[in-house]
C-alpha cells in the first residue's frame, strides 16, 4: 500500500514547486540541515524579518541595532560557556549505527506503559536496536582563521547571535550614552551542528536568528520580562499566526539553563507531532556581561546617575528563530478546500507577509489590446505601490485564467486583478478577485490604487 502523504510532505513539495524553499546543494544529493530560499521564500522571509525590525527597533526609542561578525575571537566562546557546554547528548545505535539526540528519543513502551520506569530502556527509533552509551557532543562548527592551523587560530561559526551583542555593549554605551533600560537587536545567521536535523526547516544546521538583549536595572527585570512576554505575543499576531496555536510554556526551576532565573518557551502547533518551541524568552541575570567583563578585562559596568552607583546591568533575552517563523507561517497558511466544485490548495498568508500582494492578468493572452492594457495597469501599480507593497506586484499571462488563479492561490496572493473586454471597450473598470472566497468585484481603474491599499491594510 502506498504511504499517505502527510500535510508536511505536501507543504515541502509545494515549497519546492512554487519557489519558496529548496534542499541545499540538491543536485549533489543535498547537505543535511541546509536549505535554500527561492524567489518567493526570500520575499516571505524578508517580510517576516522587516516586521520584526519594525516592531522591535524602528518603532521604539530604546533599541540599538547591530550587525556583528559571524566569526569571533575564540575567547568569546570560552567566556560564554559555549566551548565547555554548548552540547547535546548523543547516542549511537549499536546495530544500524544511526545517531540520535538522546533527549529526543522516547523511552520504550514495554513494562510500564511508557512511564519510563527503571526497567524501561530507550531503544533505536529506527531499528529498535540497543543504544550505546550517551556522550556530550559540542554543536559548534570549528574552523581556523588565517593560514596557520593551530590552537591559536581556532574560531567557530557563531551558534547564536547573542554574544555579538554582549561584546559590543560598551561600544553602545560609548557611542549613544543610553540610560537603562535599553536594548540591542540583531538579525543574522547562526550555525549549529545539530545531531539530527529534521522536520524541514524546523531544525537546521545553518539558521537565522532575530535576537534582543535588553539591559535593565537588577531590581526591575520583572517589569521588562512581562513587557517582552506581551511583545513576543504581539509579534506572532504581526506575522498572522493563528493565536490558538501559540502557547506559552513556563520552564520549571529545575529545568532552567544555568544562566537563567526565568524562561518561557513560546510554542507552536507545527504539523509534525506535538507543539514545539518557536521562540524563547529568558531572564539571563548579569551572567553574560559579568563573564565577558572578567574574561576580557574590559569594564562592562554601567553608571547609574540616579542611584550614584556602578553595577553590571541584568538582561532579558527574547530570542526568535527566523526559519522557524517562516515555517510556522507556511504551515499555518496551508489550506485545502473546494471552490466552484473544484479542489484547490491555497496559502492563507496575512497580506503583510504575502510575497505577492497583487497579481495582474489580461483575461486572454492572445488578445493584444487586453495584454497591452494589463501591462499598462501593472506598470502603473508598480510605480505607485511598489514601496507600500514591498515590491509584491506580479504580472501573469501564462495559461488560462483559471490556472492563473490556482497558481496565485498556491503562493498566497490575496488579490488578483483581471483586465477584460469591458475594461478596454467600455472603460468599465477591472475585476478584483479575492483569494480566500474566490468572489469578484468590479473596481474603477482610477480607484484601484486606493482600493488595493485599503483591502491589504
Ligand atoms: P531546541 O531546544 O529546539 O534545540 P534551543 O532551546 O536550543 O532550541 P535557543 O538556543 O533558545 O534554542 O535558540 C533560540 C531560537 O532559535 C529558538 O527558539 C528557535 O526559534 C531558533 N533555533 C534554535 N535552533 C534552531 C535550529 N537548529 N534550526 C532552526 N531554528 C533554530
Amino acid at each position: 500500500m502506498e504511504k499517505k502523504e502527510t500535510k508536511m510532505d505536501l507543504l515541502v513539495s509545494l515549497c519546492k514547486r512554487r519557489g519558496f524553499i529548496y534542499q541545499g546543494s540538491e543536485i549533489y544529493g543535498g547537505l543535511a540541515g541546509t536549505w535554500d530560499y527561492g524567489h518567493l521564500g526570500v520575499a516571505l522571509k524578508n517580510n517576516i524579518k522587516n516586521l520584526w525590525w519594525k516592531r522591535f527597533v524602528l518603532d521604539r526609542e530604546d533599541m540599538y541595532g547591530i550587525d556583528a561578525a559571524i566569526l569571533m575571537n575564540q575567547k568569546v566562546w570560552k567566556a560564554s560557556g559555549h566551548v565547555g557546554g554548548f552540547s547535546d547528548p548523543l547516542v549511537e545505535c549499536k546495530k544500524c549505527k544511526r545517531r540520535f539526540r538522546a533527549d529526543h528519543i522516547e523511552v520504550g513502551k514495554d513494562g510500564d506503559g511508557g512511564k519510563g520506569g527503571k526497567d524501561c530502556k530507550k531503544v533505536c527509533p529506527e531499528c529498535s536496536g540497543e543504544l550505546g552509551p550517551e556522550r556530550q557532543f559540542n554543536m559548534m562548527f570549528k574552523t581556523h582563521v588565517g593560514a596557520m592551523e593551530d590552537d591559536t587560530s581556532v574560531s567557530y561559526l557563531r551558534p547564536e547571535t547573542a554574544q555579538g551583542m554582549f561584546v559590543n555593549f560598551k561600544n553602545i554605551l560609548d557611542s549613544f550614552h543610553p540610560e537603562l533600560p535599553f536594548g540591542m537587536a540583531q538579525i543574522g545567521k547562526a550555525f549549529r551542528n545539530e545531531i539530527a536535523p529534521r522536520d524541514f526547516t524546523f531544525r537546521c544546521r545553518e539558521l537565522e536568528q532575530m535576537e534582543i538583549e535588553y539591559f535593565v536595572k537588577p531590581t526591575e527585570w520583572e517589569k521588562s520580562f512581562e513587557h517582552f512576554k506581551e511583545q513576543v505575543r504581539e509579534y506572532t499576531k504581526d506575522i498572522g499566526l493563528t493565536q490558538s496555536k501559540v502557547y506559552e510554556h513556563e520552564i520549571l526551576a529545575d529545568e532552567l539553563a544555568h544562566y537563567s532565573k526565568r524562561t518561557i518557551d513560546f510554542e507552536f502547533d507545527f504539523p509534525f507531532g506535538e507543539k514545539k518551541e518557536l521562540y524563547g524568552l529568558a531572564y539571563r541575570t548579569d551572567f553574560d556581561l559579568k563573564a565577558h567583563s572578567t574574561a576580557s578585562g574590559s569594564d562592562l559596568s554601567y553608571y547609574d546617575e540616579e542611584k550614584k552607583e556602578r553595577y553590571i546591568p541584568h538582561c532579558i533575552e527574547p530570542s526568535f528563530g527566523l526559519d522557524r517563523s517562516v515555517l510556522a507561517v507556511l504551515s499555518d497558511a496551508y489550506i485545502e478546500d473546494e471552490i466552484g466544485g473544484e479542489k484547490r490548495v491555497y496559502m492563507k498568508f496575512a497580506p503583510k507577509v504575502a510575497p505577492i500582494k497583487v497579481a495582474v492578468f489580461p483575461l486572454l493572452k492572445n488578445k493584444p489590446q487586453l495584454v497591452e492594457k494589463a501591462k499598462e495597469i501593472y506598470q502603473s501599480l508598480r510605480k505607485e505601490l511598489s514601496t507600500e507593497l514591498a515590491g509584491g506586484i506580479a504580472f501573469d499571462d501564462n495559461g488560462n485564467i483559471g490556472k492563473r488563479y490556482r497558481r496565485q492561490d498556491e503562493v498566497g496572493t490575496p488579490l488578483c486583478v483581471t483586465i477584460d473586454f469591458e475594461t478596454v471597450e467600455k472603460d468599465a473598470g477591472v475585476t478584483v478577485r479575492f483569494r480566500d472566497t474566490g468572489k469578484q468585484e468590479r473596481v474603477e481603474i482610477a480607484k484601484l490604487r486606493e482600493y488595493i491599499l485599503k483591502y491589504l491594510a
